[in-house]
């Protein structure tokens, strides 16, 4: 009997590569008409493997998937799938964490340079207003030689502080598993959470989101922060302490903030801090280009066939599960 595949939500054009690839173990592939709870429920009952988004794939869900042994998730994240109930009922739960680094450090680089060469800005005034009504008096510095300060130096703070690098920037990181030797080779400074913020001109963000993250930059932190300094968050929006943050863009105690991720994930267009003049707003869209987004349809789509052809796939989020996992592996 061939495998079939349920697709919860894509925000893709289609799935003809999640297809090409299932076609590998010619699995049926079903692609839910919507993804609540309900439908999800009636459609996982005779499924071997489910592909996800952003649906919540709840415990309800899985508990009904009596067959399935794989929840691969398009994605870093994994809060849309009850990881717990997968782990519990044998179900392996697998990610992908690495299809957007040079998106989302493009996107960190990009935002430094928009802001600091104000493009988004003359841009608009120019369209506006027209040619030669621009006036220097704004700050706009040399960034060779500033101090982008990064926190968190996994893939994407690496790929950052390299690109920086090429721009004649210094680079301070915080990142507490961050080893001298690999400082040294990677030809950062390794500061402390505190001289970062107090020296750097750029401050940016790309730790993950967990209780110890959680609104790590707030009051205090700002309140550190140099007063022509930027704060940049490419990671999640819950990392910084919005209401601080707000009152100290509105107080000018620092320059600015560009951010690509808010606490809310879907925040209103009247958000206070989308319409402030000193910040620079971009829709969540730092993981995006075609090529992320095919190596992410076709990565999330190979660890379902692996799991199906009992090989161990790359990223298992919930590796506690495989010594009584349904399909051994
Ligand atoms: P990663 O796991 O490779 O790196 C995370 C780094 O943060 C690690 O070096 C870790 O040691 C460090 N860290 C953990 N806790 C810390 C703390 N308290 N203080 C300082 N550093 C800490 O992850 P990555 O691939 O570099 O991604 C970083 C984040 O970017 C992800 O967690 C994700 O939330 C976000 N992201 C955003 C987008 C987007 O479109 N905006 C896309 C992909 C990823």
């Amino acid at each position: 009997m061939p495998k079939r595949i349920l697709i919860t939500d894509y925000v893709w054009p289609n799935v003809d590569p999640e297809k090409r690839i299932l076609n590998q173990i010619n699995a049926d592939v079903i692609v839910a008409p919507d993804p609540s709870e309900k439908t999800l429920i009636n459609l996982s009952k005779d499924v071997d493997g489910i592909l996800t988004c952003f649906a919540k794939v709840t415990e309800n869900v899985i508990e009904a998937a009596k067959n399935c042994v794989v929840i691969g998730r398009y994605g870093v994240g994994t809060d849309n799938i009850s990881v717990e109930t997968a782990t519990n009922l044998g179900v392996i739960v697998t990610y992908v964490p690495d299809y957007c680094t040079e998106e989302v450090s493009d996107h960190t680089i990009g935002l430094i340079l928009s802001w600091n060469r104000k493009i988004t800005f003359h841009n608009k005034d120019t369209k506006e207003f027209g040619w030669g009504n621009a006036g220097l008096g704004m700050r706009i510095m040399r960034l060779s030689e500033k101090t982008l300060g990064v926190i968190g130096f996994g893939r994407i703070g690496r790929s950052v502080a390299r690109k920086a690098k090429a721009f004649g920037m210094n680079v301070a990181v915080y990142s507490p598993s961050l080893q001298d030797d690999q400082a040294k080779e990677n030809g950062v400074n390794k500061v402390s959470l505190e001289t970062l913020l107090k020296t750097s001109h750029f401050v940016s963000l790309h730790t993950p989101l967990n209780e110890k993250t959680q609104g790590m930059i707030g009051e205090k932190e700002i309140s550190l922060m140099r007063s022509d300094a930027v704060l940049i968050n490419c990671a999640r929006g819950g990392l910084i302490h919005e209401e601080s943050l707000f009152n100290a863009l509105t107080k000018n105690y620092i320059a600015g903030a560009a951010l690509d991720v808010m606490e809310d994930l879907q925040p209103a267009i009247d958000n206070k801090i989308i319409q402030m003049e000193n910040t620079l707003i971009t829709p969540h869209t730092a993981f995006f280009s075609q090529e992320s987004v095919l190596e992410l349809q076709e990565k999330a789509a190979t660890s379902v066939v692996q799991v199906l052809q009992r090989k161990m796939p790359e990223n298992v989020y919930n590796k506690s599960v495989l010594p009584h996992a349904r399909m051994k592996i």
